[in-house]
């Protein structure tokens, strides 16, 4: 485990993370946010949620009008349901995504939580070029899409699931081209953004060279 308690902060810091499915920037957030004791928030709960609550209220995902609407009305305790991990739910979050009206509803209360008294880690698709572009830290985590199908293979496999890799790297590659095709919010990293590559790396080297992104962030201001 990389050393970080000389990395507290002191003042609040908000750190953004975006990239593409299943490129370690779940286990980063989570890693960063317990190691700088600060809030997290995985904002691809957000739209899970709402795909996930219209798949149960038997609406269209393509009707931008009526994803709007869930997403409008969505609670924090829709976020602590428990069917919205996995690969299902991701499906039906990247269709939502897409539509202006469901982002838009989602902004204000990504941003409230960013600017909380601590700052806080956001991870996404959109954080550091959209939701927070004053960040003070943009990570951008990737991996080629055969890593990123490999790891999920194995998760998957590890669980006592059959799966085939060659359908979920089929699965991989096009929810990159839908969250990085879309009009509204793309997936790219912001240009302040520093890109960490995962696909040689294991979580603790991933977790030390973001560590070594914030000190450097900290020792320049
Ligand atoms: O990160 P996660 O796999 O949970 O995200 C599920 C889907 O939600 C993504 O594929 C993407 O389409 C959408 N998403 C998004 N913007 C975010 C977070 C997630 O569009 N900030």
């Amino acid at each position: 485990m990389p050393e970080i308690s000389g990395l507290l902060p002191k003042k609040p810091l908000l750190i953004a993370i975006d990239g593409p499915a299943a490129a370690g920037k779940g286990t980063l957030a989570q890693s960063l946010a317990a190691g700088l004791d600060l809030p997290y928030l995985d904002t691809g709960l957000l739209y899970r949620a709402i795909g996930k609550l219209m798949q149960i209220a038997g609406l269209d995902l393509d009707d931008a009008r009526a994803a709007t609407v869930v997403a409008q009305r969505l609670t924090p305790d829709d976020l602590r349901r428990t069917d919205l991990r996995g690969r299902e739910a991701g499906e039906l979050a990247s269709r939502v995504a897409i539509h202006p009206g469901v982002r838009a509803a989602l902004v204000a209360f990504q941003r409230d939580f960013a600017h909380g008294p601590r700052g806080a880690v956001l991870d996404g698709r959109d954080i550091g070029t959209v939701i927070c572009p004053d960040a003070d830290v943009k990570l951008y985590v990737t991996a080629s899409p055969e890593v990123r199908a490999r790891r999920r293979t194995d998760e998957l496999l590890a669980k006592g699931r059959a799966v085939d890799y060659e359908a979920i790297l089929t699965e991989v590659k096009a929810r990159d081209e839908r969250d990085s095709g879309r009009a509204e919010a793309p997936l790219r990293p912001a240009d302040d953004a520093v890109v960490i590559d995962t696909s040689a790396l294991g979580p603790d080297e991933v977790l030390a060279k973001a560590l070594s992104v914030v000190e450097n962030w900290q020792q320049a201001r």
